[in-house]
């Protein structure tokens, strides 16, 4: 391989570059704004049906009200009505008679329907009440979504941003080294998942996978110097 110290210290360069690039990619994967959107997303999806069972009782519970106020309203209209008759029925004493008594059924009526009325406007009281709980929860869970991705956002942008930069940074630099030395390191980073190149270290010692290199290896590889090939993790190696 054609290589001078120069090229390696280049090489070593473009390989801080690729790591980085790396991080990034794996940081934007694993945003966690991603994770966290979901689940508040999740939970305003587990209110929505709540909320619609309260509004449904809600609608059965007024429409209930309504019927008893219809109804209220037309005894209260009959009541005029037996009024107006004993008050024309004057000394006519047992026609005014059954009208009383009429009326004292229909006043006894008036009274269990208010009672009723009222237990149902509790009851309506404290659905808007929860309701209210339930849409404020809701509206809560839409503002946080809306923050989370905002965040989500920008953070993802300025990690491509920064991977932009760096690719960038790297063409240039691969730019000035031997073609062979740039093809062997990227299948050699391709194979290893990133860490391609590495230090003999004194002692025989790869820098990257710890093993020795002893004997007739050690001898080999000393022969590949500037750079050559680790014969344990097929890493390049400086020497
Ligand atoms: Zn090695």
């Amino acid at each position: 391989m054609q290589a001078n110290p120069e090229h390696l210290d280049i090489l070593l360069e473009v390989q801080r570059i690729d790591i980085e690039v790396m991080q990034a990619k794996k940081e934007r994967a694993s945003l966690p704004q991603r994770i966290q959107v979901v689940k508040v997303r999740k939970k305003r999806e587990e209110i929505i049906p709540k909320l619609q069972q309260v509004l449904d009782l809600q609608e059965a519970t007024e429409a209930k009200a309504t019927k008893i106020e219809d109804e209220d309203r037309s005894l209260a209209q009959k009541q005029e009505r037996a009024q107006e008759i004993i008050t024309a029925a004057g000394s006519d004493f047992r026609k005014a008679e059954s009208h009383s008594k009429d009326m004292a059924g229909v006043a006894k009526r008036r009274v269990a329907l208010e009672e009723e009325l009222n237990k149902l406007n509790a009851e309506i009281a404290k659905m808007k009440a929860v309701r209210k709980q339930l849409e404020d929860a809701i509206a809560a869970c839409e503002a946080e979504e809306r923050s989370l991705e905002d965040s989500y956002r920008e953070k993802d942008a300025e990690l491509i941003g920064k991977a932009r930069e760096l690719i960038d940074q790297r063409t240039q630099l691969v730019s000035g080294l031997p073609r062979d030395l740039v093809d062997t390191y990227d299948k050699t980073a391709k194979k290893t998942g990133g860490v391609a190149l590495g230090h003999l270290e004194e002692g025989g010692c790869c820098s990257v996978c710890r093993s020795t290199i002893a004997g007739g290896r050690l001898i080999d590889l000393m022969g590949q110097a500037p750079v050559g090939v680790c014969p344990s993790c097929k890493r390049l190696l400086i020497i």
